[in-house]
């Protein structure tokens, strides 16, 4: 179960810190697994808070001389990593998928959009404009300068193990910011394959580093520490509030990315080749396992059957299999707790009436496969009307007017993205507007790219990701009031 890279020296079982190839101090390491095997493919340091305070340390000694560079001399060593990331896309992807179980087109596309952030901030941080206001006394003169903010950490989650590195680490570096990146603990050779290329690229010693081990005493200390200014998380909402409460002492700045529980929303007058078209690309990509996938599919009752029909039709063709064969479109989930919530939530969805139009079970190729699943005729009674099921299983509600859909759609205490289809300009514009979301998919099911700003309301987070807005995140503003002109 080796896996074959062009490049075996991408593979690593150490840790980048500090410009350096580390062991844990105390050599324990922990294995990283291929969820559509179970097969082991490496061991990785078990580091925790002696390590961690060291790299926290390395990247405050590596901060004057970073920021000291101007943004084009950050941003051409990000271009450079950026191009190294490019070259070496086939090997990245095919780590990316052992690890993490997606089909390797999915994750040959993941490392594009991921290096797609380098890209677009090594060229933004040259527009990080300050301001003049016009002066309130003739002696004086009112400046703005933008500053980077200092040492940044980075936890991450699993579903995304390069982009969401990437859309973290290209604003920080290119804002002339250290940030340390503790990856998740099912896909950390993704994120140590990246630290390879930075290497490579140039960045310096210190200013992009990644530390893998226990994720309570890595994050306890990236929290704590008062040298670290800002931390920036995408994972659960539960993980989430955890760190803000552990910020708050030190007054940390702090970006979230939590979970979602997205609407889709098919109206009377959709086009439903469309609809369903956006509805497989929303709702399977990556399996289910993305913050923004839809959970819950609101179709109006003049149109509900035809699209439960269509839809149907379209999930049979979904493939199911290993992430390295040809033609597959759903790999694994990533382990069997994500098994056992898509069953728990497809029970329950029986148990209060609803009907499996597909799918519905485990999938014969066992360990963390499971069948594309259709529910109609589902309520809002059912977990799957409340909660993030991350997984394959779609299910359809109805409804008769747009105020009761919006309602419907509001009515949860996440706010990340949201979807609708119509071709009424006047209803576009108040569904658009009624709606509780930080971003929302009009006529698509695909939202993401690096020009545009990634983020929540409620409880799905703070901040924004991409986009100028993103670099914001790791700026501070800072006024000079020059007196005796
Ligand atoms: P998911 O449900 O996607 O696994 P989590 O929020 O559990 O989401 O995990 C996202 C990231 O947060 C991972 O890198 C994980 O290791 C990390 N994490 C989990 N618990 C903690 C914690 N107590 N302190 C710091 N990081 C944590």
């Amino acid at each position: 179960s080796k896996l074959y890279l062009r490049e075996p020296s991408l593979l690593r079982e150490q840790c980048y810190l500090n410009g350096e190839w580390h062991s844990a101090d105390s050599g324990e390491t922990f294995p990283v697994e291929n969820p559509a095997t179970g097969a082991v493919i490496a061991y990785v340091p078990r580091m925790g808070v002696t390590e961690t305070r060291r790299a926290i340390d390395a990247a405050n000694a590596a901060w004057p001389a970073w920021r000291k560079l101007t943004a084009k001399a950050r941003g051409g060593i990000l271009r450079a990593w950026f191009n190294l990331m490019l070259e070496h896309q086939d090997d990245l992807a095919m780590i990316l998928t052992t690890e993490q179980g997606k089909p390797l087109n999915e994750a040959k596309g993941e490392i594009q959009y991921a290096a797609s952030f380098i890209e677009w901030f090594a060229e933004e941080a040259k527009r990080a404009y300050g301001d003049v206001i016009p002066t309130v006394a003739n002696d004086r003169r009112i400046l703005v300068v933008k500053e980077p903010i200092g040492v940044c950490a980075a936890i991450t989650p699993w579903n995304f193990p390069a982009a969401m590195i990437t859309r973290k680490a290209g604003p920080a570096l290119a804002a002339g910011c250290p940030m340390i990146v503790k990856p998740a603990e099912s896909t950390p050779l993704t994120a140590l394959a990246l630290g390879v290329l930075a290497e490579r690229a140039g960045v310096p010693a210190g200013v992009f580093q990644v530390i893998t081990g226990a994720p309570q005493q890595i994050g306890d200390e990236l929290t704590a520490n008062p040298i670290v200014r800002k931390v920036s998380f995408t994972g659960s909402t539960r993980v989430g509030a955890q760190l803000m409460a552990q910020c708050a002492p030190t007054i940390k700045k702090l970006s979230l990315e939590l979970g979602g529980n997205a609407p889709f929303i098919v109206f009377d007058d959709a086009d439903l080749d469309e609809a369903v078209a956006g509805a497989i690309a929303s709702k399977f990509r990556n399996s289910g396992q993305t913050c923004v996938c839809t959970n819950r599919f609101y179709a109006h009752s003049d149109v509900y059957e035809a699209f439960v029909g269509k839809l149907t039709e379209a999930v049979a063709k979904l493939r199911v299999g290993l992430g390295t064969e040809e033609g597959v479109t759903q790999g694994p989930l990533i382990n069997e707790g994500a098994v056992a919530k898509v069953e728990s939530h497809i029970a329950d969805a029986l148990s209060h009436g609803g009907r499996i139009v597909t799918g519905g079970r485990r999938h014969a190729l066992g360990h963390g496969f499971f069948e594309p699943t259709v529910i109609a005729d589902a309520t809002p009674e059912m977990k799957v009307a409340r909660e993030e099921t991350f997984g394959p299983l779609a299910s359809v509600f109805r409804f008769r007017s747009d105020d009761e859909v919006v309602h419907l759609a509001n009515n949860t205490e996440f706010g990340l993205a949201a979807y609708f289809y119509s071709r009424d300009i006047g209803r576009i514009w108040r569904v658009a507007e009624a709606l509780e979301y930080g971003m929302v998919g009009i006529n698509t099911g695909l939202i993401s790219n690096e020009v545009a700003p990634f983020g929540g309301v409620k409880q799905s987070g703070l901040g924004r990701e991409g986009s100028h807005y993103g670099l914001d995140e790791y700026l501070e503003t800072k006024y000079l009031c020059m007196g005796g002109v």
